[in-house]
């Protein structure tokens, strides 16, 4: 019995729609499927709506953080996403994507290179997302990128201090886990041994993280080699996080000869994060509850 617990669709960056991607987990006997994209819970509703029966579809979300040295991301599983704060944080992040994609996008064109800001927007985007996959597709859907050169560009122009690089200026992976835990959600330490860049993640931010609210690290993931997933197994038993695992999913976008469900954790994590969640949830309510007791003025 196979599970994926990280995939992306058309609501980011992913090149399947939300009911395409569960489709073809029902086809492929998947019994779990987490729908986690970049900073965007727009797919949810489509995707919950596809699944009928098997798979079980976990509402995700993949959130961009950044810290001095490295890009962290954190994944929020069976969060509520109808959340108001959720959705509110979001819609700011949605907006600064945008700033930040013209930015970059303008970067380019002072590098001589004929990008225009429209032409990006209407042929990479998707759903009003964008990010650097879709700008760094666009170039090359223009011919601007040299033939078998994708990774060494990519790394040339976004890598973090990469010549059209800007970075993100929304969350820290501390907010990031809050935001996670007040939506009632299970935060996930996502691929902690590939980083966009910087010096691999210590295990010292890791127990950092852990400590405030972190509840789940992703183990099992295709580019963790044996070394790096049994480091993380050991990491999550002494910090008592739940080994997660998914593919990163991102269709024909994606890394190739990764199936959909060949790297998920045993069937048994899909019980731990149920109780996680639900134990993040009453957390969350307690928190409203004190927030409200303290802005409602008795009469
Ligand atoms: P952003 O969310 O704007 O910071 O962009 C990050 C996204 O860029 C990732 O989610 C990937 O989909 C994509 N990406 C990262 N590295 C590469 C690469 N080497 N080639 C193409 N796309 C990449
Ligand atoms: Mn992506
Ligand atoms: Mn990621
Ligand atoms: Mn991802």
């Amino acid at each position: 019995m196979r599970i994926d617990l990280h995939t992306h669709t058309t609501a980011s960056d992913g090149s399947d729609t939300p009911a395409e991607l569960v489709r073809k987990a029902a086809r492929l006997g998947l019994v779990a499927l987490a729908v986690t994209d970049h900073d965007t819970v727009d797919g949810l509703d489509e995707a919950l709506k596809a699944a009928h029966g098997l798979p079980e579809v976990i509402a995700g979300i993949e959130l961009t953080t950044d810290t001095e040295t490295c890009e962290v991301h954190v994944l929020g599983l069976h969060l509520d996403h109808h959340h108001p704060q959720l959705l509110a944080r979001i819609e700011a992040i949605r907006e600064e994507r945008i700033e930040r994609a013209r930015a970059m996008v303008e970067k380019v064109r002072r590098l001589g290179l004929p990008l225009d800001w429209e032409t990006v927007w209407e042929t990479a985007s998707s759903r009003g997302f964008i990010g650097r996959g879709q700008i760094f597709r666009a170039m090359r859907d223009q011919g601007l990128i040299p033939q078998g050169q994708a990774r060494e560009a990519f790394a040339h122009y976004f890598s973090k201090g990469g010549v059209a690089y800007v970075p993100h200026s929304y969350l820290s992976p501390e907010e990031a886990v809050a935001a996670v835990r007040a939506a009632g959600g299970v935060p996930v330490l996502a691929h902690p041994g590939r980083l966009m860049s910087g010096p691999p993640l210590g295990d010292e931010l890791i127990g950092h993280l852990a400590e405030v609210g972190l509840m789940g690290i992703e183990a099992y993931y295709p580019t963790h080699d044996a070394g790096e997933t049994a480091r993380f197994l050991r990491l999550a038993a002494r910090l008592d996080l739940i080994p997660t695992g998914g593919t990163d999913y991102h269709g024909r976008f994606g890394a190739a000869g990764v199936e959909l469900g060949s790297y998920g954790p045993p069937v048994s994590t899909l019980s731990r994060l149920r109780e996680a969640a639900e134990a993040a949830g009453r957390d969350a309510a307690k928190e409203e509850g004190r927030h409200g007791e303290t802005t409602v003025p008795v009469t």
